[in-house]
């Protein structure tokens, strides 16, 4: 079989029968791997029970959330407008726990309030936030989770580092008298402690994130039920990349928590947030091969969708594997994950008036050529491991491109739109 690579069973044919059928670009997501991978989380090991919540933001179609959560998984929010949007979906109030940098006032703030005696869990990430629900709470006897800032965190960037002193996210330590001097006069009670180090954390530091943690909680919150380690489990979207192993890590957490059973008589249960580990290598950004040009020195294909379909490696430098499919659906190339006699290099660009608009970018933002054998015009040029922070990020209104449709290939081989491509009018409808 002529499949992409050796993890899913999306074939050349697959790619260039969701070409023709939905236009490119589009978005196509492999149903089955989410399903594996939505597995891995919640049979991961764990001591005195665990909830594995899928951090929406990664990938906020409907469709996608109502897979995820069928299969166990709860949800991490990180706006008030994200669990509105999962309530749309139909996911009930105490599946969700809303962890967010906005201050909810006004209008805002008597929509969590009622959603809050709906059951939505709320995670309070600074004192201001906290003082903003710590009336209505108490009176309401509702319990209100607490983001620690570490001071240390970990990430595939500085720009991902959530837990360093160079980020803002959570209570940071040093705060933490205040808080619970706070807390103590509304007479309420922290039972869910909540650290998020970074996406794409080294694991070594995830594994101290989870010594630390527990350590915060055994100094400063009695009451505690719920340690939540947050997301940031490793995916590998390139063949020499390495994920996480989910389950040595649940064994790991849950050793210690059963030694923090041992010392102080407490069971805790775990919850664990990821959102690239479940989506990223699911999703695979199907573009036209419009255009070859060359300068001095590199080669350039153009293809119909850019930046706007995937600015992670603007953004971050990152690496994505490419895939060439003829245009006829017989013959799949892919350097990566068939490496070998390659006589043609290539760069390859988007449609945006951006010299960064480059699939191909290293850390400092220069364009990389990639090996593989000379395609055509009218080739399709396919984008994996676009799965997670790519459809919810991308920036798909420059130049005024419309944002891109968005299919599952289903477990039963079939092809589902689950998002219409945007229209000019939808992108105009606003202005005045
Ligand atoms: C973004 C985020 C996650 C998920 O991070 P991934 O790197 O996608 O796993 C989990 N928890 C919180 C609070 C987040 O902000």
């Amino acid at each position: 079989m002529n499949t992409l690579n050796n993890f899913s069973k999306i074939t050349a044919r697959t790619i260039t029968d969701a070409a023709s059928q939905f236009g490119t670009p589009l978005y196509l997501y492999d149903e089955k791997l989410i399903l594996e991978r939505c597995l891995a989380c919640t049979s991961m090991p764990y001591a005195y029970g665990h909830v594995v919540r899928y951090a929406m933001k990664a990938n906020s179609n409907r469709t996608i959330l109502k897979l995820i959560t069928d299969a166990g998984l709860h949800l991490d929010a990180s706006s008030l407008n994200e669990v509105l949007r999962a309530k749309l979906a139909g996911i009930a109030s105490d599946k969700i726990m809303l962890t967010t940098q906005e201050t909810l006032d006004g209008n805002e703030r008597s929509k969590l309030e009622e959603l809050l005696l709906d059951g939505l869990k709320y995670n309070a990430c600074s004192l201001h936030q906290l003082q903003l629900v710590g009336d209505f709470a108490a009176k309401n006897n509702i319990d209100i989770g607490i983001r620690i800032h570490p001071g240390v965190g970990s990430g595939e960037s500085a720009t991902r580092n959530t837990g360093d002193d160079y980020s803002c996210f959570g209570i940071h330590l040093s705060d933490l008298k205040e808080v619970n001097s706070y807390a103590a006069s509304k007479g309420m009670k922290f039972k869910h402690i909540h650290v998020h180090i970074g996406s794409g954390a080294d694991t070594t530091m995830w594994r101290k994130n989870i010594d630390l943690e527990l350590k915060i909680i055994e100094d400063n919150f009695p009451d505690a039920d719920t340690v939540s380690f947050g997301g940031g489990l490793k995916e590998a979207r390139m063949p020499e990349e390495h994920a996480a192993d989910v389950a040595l890590l649940g064994s790991y957490a849950k050793m210690r928590v059963e030694e923090f059973f041992d010392r102080t008589g407490r069971k805790l249960k775990v919850e664990i947030e990821p959102g690239t580990y479940i989506v990223a290598n699911s999703g695979y950004a199907i573009t036209r091969l419009i255009d070859k040009k060359k300068t001095a020195r590199t080669n350039f294909i153009i293809t119909d969708g850019g930046m706007e379909i995937n600015s992670r490696p603007l953004l971050y430098g990152s690496k994505h594997p490419v895939y060439i499919v003829s245009s006829d659906g017989n013959r799949v190339v892919s350097s990566e994950f068939n490496p070998s006699g390659f006589n043609f290099e290539a760069v390859i660009a988007g449609k945006c008036c951006e010299s960064g608009d480059c699939q191909t970018l290293d850390m400092d933002g220069h364009a990389v050529a990639r090996a593989m054998s000379e395609p055509l015009i009218g080739d399709i040029v396919v984008i994996g491991g676009v799965g997670a922070y790519c459809s919810s990020m991308a920036p798909y209104n420059y130049n005024s491109h419309v944002q891109a449709a968005e299919v599952l290939y289903t477990q039963a081989g079939d092809l589902e739109l689950i998002r219409k491509r945007q229209t000019l009018e939808q992108m105009l409808e606003n202005e005045i």
